[in-house]
């Protein structure tokens, strides 16, 4: 599976939320519940990271030509989701010094990512501190439920 690394840890963050099956988005179209339930049930999946549309995003009715058109207001500076989405996952390629090149098992780069937690204040700078701090709370225990700790 092709995926944002972003993407691999809002699923991780959700499992640990309570979230055991994903259900379809009705609005959006996109493929997160179909990810998010392979990754749950197989931690083997071999993952192929990327800043770029995933597979999550290929039948998402913001997908235009591969860029998602989705706009977004909330942060100054950004103006649509696809560059504040880019800009996430370049900060979580370089502070988890992942490698987009590299395939990892879904068990492996979650524990990559757990082991290193406390990174996810570094990525998410424009979210409020309490949001960062319960998207850390969740992962954590997410990846614990994971990996069997
Ligand atoms: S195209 Fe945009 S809105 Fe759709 S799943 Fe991908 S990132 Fe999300």
């Amino acid at each position: 599976m092709i995926i944002k690394p972003h993407h691999f840890l809002d699923i991780i963050k959700l499992y640990g939320a309570g979230i055991d099956v994903f259900v379809p988005d009705q609005q959006m179209n996109h493929d997160f519940y179909k990810v998010a339930n392979e990754i749950i049930a197989h931690p083997e999946a071999e993952l192929c990271l990327t800043k770029e549309a995933d597979d999550i995003c290929q039948p998402c009715i913001k997908l235009e030509k591969g860029v998602c058109v989705d706009p977004l207001t909330k942060y100054p500076g950004f103006f649509q989701k696809d560059s504040y989405n880019k800009t996430l996952d370049q900060r979580m390629l370089e502070v988890f010094a992942l490698d987009e090149m590299k395939t990892y098992s879904a068990k492996v780069l979650c524990a990559i990512l757990y082991q290193n937690a406390e990174k996810i204040f570094l990525v998410w700078q424009e979210e409020a501190a309490d949001a960062v701090q319960k998207r850390y709370d969740l992962f954590c225990i997410g990846a614990k439920r994971y990996l069997g700790l």
